[in-house]
Formats: C-alpha cells, structure tokens, sequence
C-alpha cells in the first residue's frame, strides 16, 4: 500500500506538488496529527507514527493517476479539453458584484444566485485579507458571498500588507468548517487542480466531498509568487509604481489596470521564475473537471468566458439567465462571440498541455529532487 511516504518521494521530491491541499485534509489519521501543512502550505507528516497506512493520500493526490480513468468516466471527459456541452460570454447583473469582479462577475453572481434560490447553503471560495493576499475561506451568508469576488486591492493597507502569495491556494481546507457547521450544499469555486482533487474524493464517495454540490472551476494559466523581489521585478518590467496599481487580473497576460485608468501588461513568459513550480507540469487550463469552468479569455474587458461542462451546470446557468441574475453578451454586438471564445480557450489550453508534455519529458530524462 503505497502511503504519504510515496508521496513525498513520487511527487513533492519531484516538485510536483500542487499544494491543494487534498492529502492532509482527508487523511484518515489527521486527527491524530500524521499529517500537517507547513507555513508554506506544502503538507508534511506531523507524527509519522500516527499514520496507519491506508493509502487514501496517496489515491486522491491529483498528480497520481490511479483514480483517472474512474474521474475521466464520471465526468464524461472527452477529447482535447474535457466535455463541452457549452460555451458563451456572461456576466453578472448586479453592476455591485461587476464592480468588484475580476472579469464579468460571473462566478460570484452564479453563487448568489444559487444562494437566494436557496439550493445551496454557502460556497467555499476566497477572500481578500490584504494587497494580494487570498485566503480559503466557507461563505455562508449572502454578504460574504458578494464580498468574495474578484482580486481586491485594497490600496489603504500599505506596502507592508502585500502577501508572497498571489493567490492561496488550500480551499480544500475550508472542508472542516463546512463538517463542524453540518452543511450538505456547498459551492466549491477552485482552481482546476483543486476540482480534479475534489472529483477524485468524490469517485471515493469520501464524505464530506458529497456535501459538494457545485463546482466552479477557474482556468488557469499558474500560481505566481508576488513577494517583493517579484514585485520590483514585475515594476521594472511594466514600467509602474505598485502604490499607483488598483487591480490586478490574469489571462493569458498579466493586466495591471492603474489609477490613471491606463493598462500595462506583462507576458507571462517574463513571469517564468515566479510561477509556483509545480505549475510548470500541469495541463489542465480550463478546469476540465468543473460543472462549469470561467475565465477572462477569449472576452471582453468586463466579461467571463463560461463553458458548461455537464448536465447540472447547464441547467444552473440556464437558471441564472431566466431569472435575470446572469446576462449573457449580445449577440447582435458579435454573432461569433461563443465560439470565438472556446477558440481562445482551446489555443490556451493545447498550449499549456504541450509546454507540460515538454517539461515532463525533461523530467524523466533526469533525476531531480527539488525541495519546495
Ligand atoms: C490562480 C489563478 C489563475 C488564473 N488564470 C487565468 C488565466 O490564465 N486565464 C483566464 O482567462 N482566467 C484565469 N483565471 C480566472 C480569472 O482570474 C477569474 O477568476 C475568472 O475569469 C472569473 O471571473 P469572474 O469575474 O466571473 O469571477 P468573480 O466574480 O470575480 O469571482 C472570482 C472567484 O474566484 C475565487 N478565487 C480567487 N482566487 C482563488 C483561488 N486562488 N483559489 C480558489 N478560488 C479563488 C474568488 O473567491 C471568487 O469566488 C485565474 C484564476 C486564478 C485564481
Ligand atoms: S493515515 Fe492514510 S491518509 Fe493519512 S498519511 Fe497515512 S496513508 Fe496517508
Ligand atoms: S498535490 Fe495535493 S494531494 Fe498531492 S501531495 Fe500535494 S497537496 Fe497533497
Ligand atoms: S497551473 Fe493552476 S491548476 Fe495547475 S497546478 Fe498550478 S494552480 Fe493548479
């Protein structure tokens, strides 16, 4: 039975691990302290001898394939990018949530709109706690939904309040809270490693990912570390003064949106080094796992791109439209928008496998040990 330990040397040593924090939260002997996450949210084992080696970490670890074939079939993945039973251009009604939405508001409308429709009793998603810094965290009321969307910047809190982290990444963790508080209807918003881990739990049948009602998967072109190296870096590179930056957002560039109302982007291949380095292998861009995956590729400034991907995301967004909290792009403005959209998604997304097939080829070509 292969256990934590053949993680630690298959995956972490390999510096394959995504940090999603899937491991620790379903070990069967977290209780008893076998494992723990470290300050930099890596997993690690608390008490070795607590563990009684039951493999479940090791089963539900995205990077391990074991589970595949089961989570491919449950999802009905297909060819290149997963299933697509959707693609269009939305955003939130609410010019409130837009206003501090990263694109269109899509996500956090689709959430409040599930949550005044009472079919779900809150939502794992995060929020803002300082310039960049994002933090896992179980909303339950409809303030704290509305509250969680978008990159917040907060330009009051001073230098000292930016984070090394872009974005935190253990949603997952969040699951604890939603077991004290015994809630059965959860929205899970998460990155699309964070979702494949949720999907492996749930070809499981590991209580509580059952309580998982909804999944909302981001695309996703990587983690970036913003410490303050990065961000002198990344000032030099654009050309700005962080005390002018009011937002941030991620597509298949880095936006920086200043105060003067003017842009600068960054390519994201001047942000190699600052990438988290397990993304470097990953190949899921569009959250192939999702119920329904978002992005700001292939939109308009102010829109998200949505695909649904199965029969209960369909029918969720389709919800949202007739009832008016989500409306979709006019199509007189661009009759090609859909397909326009999954065009860019499918480019990115082919992109990023390729450039992980190469890195993963590289890997096996020499032995490393990175400890990260
Ligand atoms: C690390 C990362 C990389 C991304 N890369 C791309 C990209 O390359 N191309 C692209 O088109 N889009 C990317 N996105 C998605 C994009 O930034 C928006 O989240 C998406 O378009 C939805 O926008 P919205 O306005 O509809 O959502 P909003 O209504 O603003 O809601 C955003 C939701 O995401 C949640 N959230 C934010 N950060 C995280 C996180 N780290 N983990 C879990 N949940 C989080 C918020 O709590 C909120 O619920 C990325 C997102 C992340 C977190
Ligand atoms: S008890 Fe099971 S889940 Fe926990 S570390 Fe050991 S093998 Fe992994
Ligand atoms: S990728 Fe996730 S499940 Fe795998 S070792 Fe890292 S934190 Fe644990
Ligand atoms: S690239 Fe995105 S989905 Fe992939 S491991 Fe990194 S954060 Fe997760």
């Amino acid at each position: 039975m292969k256990t934590f330990f053949n993680l630690v040397q298959e995956v972490q040593k390999q510096g394959l691990c995504y940090r999603c924090g899937g491991c620790a939260t379903f070990c069967t002997a977290i209780n008893y302290g076998a494992l723990e996450i470290d300050r930099t949210g890596k997993p690690v084992y608390g008490d070795m001898e607590k563990c009684i080696e039951c493999g479940l970490c090791y089963s539900i670890c995205p990077e391990i394939n074991e589970l595949d074939e089961e989570t491919k079939r449950q999802a009905a993945w297909s060819e290149p990018m997963g299933r697509v039973i959707e693609t269009t251009v939305v955003r939130s009604s609410d010019p409130l949530v837009r206003d501090r939405a990263t694109d269109g508001g899509a996500v956090t409308g689709l959430l409040l709109h599930l949550f005044d429709r009472n079919r779900i009793d809150g939502a794992i998603v995060t929020r803002s706690v300082g310039k960049y810094q994002r933090q896992p965290f179980l909303a339950t009321t409809r303030e704290e939904i509305q509250n969680s969307g978008g990159l917040l910047f907060e330009t009051s809190h001073g230098m000292k309040q930016f984070s090394d982290q872009y974005m935190t990444f253990s949603t997952i963790e969040e699951f604890k809270p939603m077991i004290k508080k015994g809630l059965s209807r959860v929205a899970l918003v998460g990155t699309p490693c964070q979702i494949k881990s949720l999907r492996k739990m749930q070809v499981l049948s590991l209580v509580p990912s059952d309580s998982i009602t909804f999944c909302l998967g981001l695309f996703c072109s990587g983690n970036f570390t913003f410490g303050e190296t990065e961000r002198e870096k990344l000032a030099e590179i654009a050309g700005i003064s962080w005390a002018n930056v009011v937002r941030i957002n991620l597509k298949d560039k880095l936006i920086i949106s200043l105060n003067s109302g003017e842009t600068r982007t960054v390519e994201l291949e001047q942000m190699k080094g600052m990438k988290r380095y397990a993304c470097q292998y990953c190949s899921d861009y569009s959250a192939e796992f999702a119920d329904i995956s978002f992005g700001g590729i292939g939109a308009l400034e102010g829109w998200t791109t949505v695909i649904t991907r199965t029969p209960l995301g369909r029918a969720v967004l389709a919800d949202s439209r007739s009832f008016k909290s989500i409306e979709q792009f006019n199509v007189e403005d661009n009759a090609g928008f859909a397909s326009n959209a999954l065009q860019e998604v499918r480019k990115a997304s082919a992109l990023k496998k390729k450039k992980a097939r190469h890195k993963r080829r590289d890997l096996t070509n020499r032995s490393v040990q990175v400890n990260i």
